[in-house]
């Protein structure tokens, strides 16, 4: 569907970039949404997708099969907020990943909703869960299982999450692989928010820093995170290949 059908369908406040649907709404309104999942009691993923991710998506089909799959897509990055402008469906804010998991958590403390952390190292992992708690006190832990489980194990990993009947899991296994977790075995899970977080345990766990809020306010974290980690290089060249594409799409929509 393009963007001119998207906007015909009556209050769809969807984008479609690059051929991903984007979710146009604020964090609380995400939030919102997320809320509504815990009261209905539905399984409901959450992706937040950047740049990289949605130009990924467009030569890894089953990549692309999850986001359309997804029910609420954010927009995790200026480079989509900018694209979304750009193709007449401006997505009010960008959405990250990071701040969506913590104001989840703060709200799965409040109503006592069990969260369960999947990913990352398991002493990363470890302190990460240390964090939350000490931040949200009376937060309950559904469990946690580091990131680094062998392909075989994967059924059992599934297995024991959903034994621990989480509302919340938090899977911190980088895009694709913690996406392509979630929609195979998301099935065998219990009606829970599911969201894909990347690398949100190294923030949490402070073996990572976010960007200074200045550095976040002017749209640069992705330089911020390039210059703290040059070997995310080339995955970075990712983004100036995603705007061309994103200007492709404007100047085809156009006609
Ligand atoms: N990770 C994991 N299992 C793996 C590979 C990675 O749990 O097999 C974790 C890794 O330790 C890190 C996170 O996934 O905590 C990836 O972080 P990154 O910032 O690269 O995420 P992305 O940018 O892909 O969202």
């Amino acid at each position: 569907m393009n963007n001119k059908a998207e906007t015909a369908k009556k209050g769809a406040a969807r984008v479609r970039i690059l051929g991903r649907p984007v979710d146009c709404l604020t964090r609380d309104a995400a939030l919102g949404k997320i809320m509504q999942a815990w009261r209905g009691k539905k399984f409901f993923h959450v992706v937040t997708a950047n740049a990289e991710m949605i130009y990924r998506s467009t030569h890894d089909d089953m990549l692309a099969k999850v986001i359309e799959e997804a029910e609420l897509v954010t927009a995790d990055g200026i480079g989509v907020v900018l694209a979304s402008r750009l193709l007449g469906r401006p997505a009010p804010e960008r959405v990250a990943g990071y701040d969506l998991m913590i104001s989840c958590l703060e709200q799965a403390s409040r109503q006592n909703i069990p969260v369960f952390f999947l990913g990352a190292r398991p002493e990363v992992l470890q302190k990460a869960v240390a964090a939350a708690v000490t931040r949200f006190p009376g937060l309950q832990v559904a469990g946690s299982r580091d990131g680094y489980f062998l392909p075989g194990e994967e059924e059992e990993v599934a297995s024991q999450v959903s034994s621990r009947r989480p509302g919340l899991l938090l899977v911190a296994m980088g895009v694709p692989k913690q996406e392509k977790w979630i929609s195979r075995f998301g099935d065998k899970l219990p009606p829970c928010v599911v969201m894909g977080v990347g690398g949100s345990f190294d923030v949490l766990s402070g073996k990572a820093r976010r960007a200074p809020a200045w550095v976040q306010k002017a749209g640069l974290e992705w330089l911020y995170r390039i210059v703290r980690e040059p070997s995310r290089l080339k995955r970075a060249m990712d983004l100036p290949l995603f705007l061309l594409a994103v200007l492709a799409q404007f100047l085809k929509e156009r006609r």
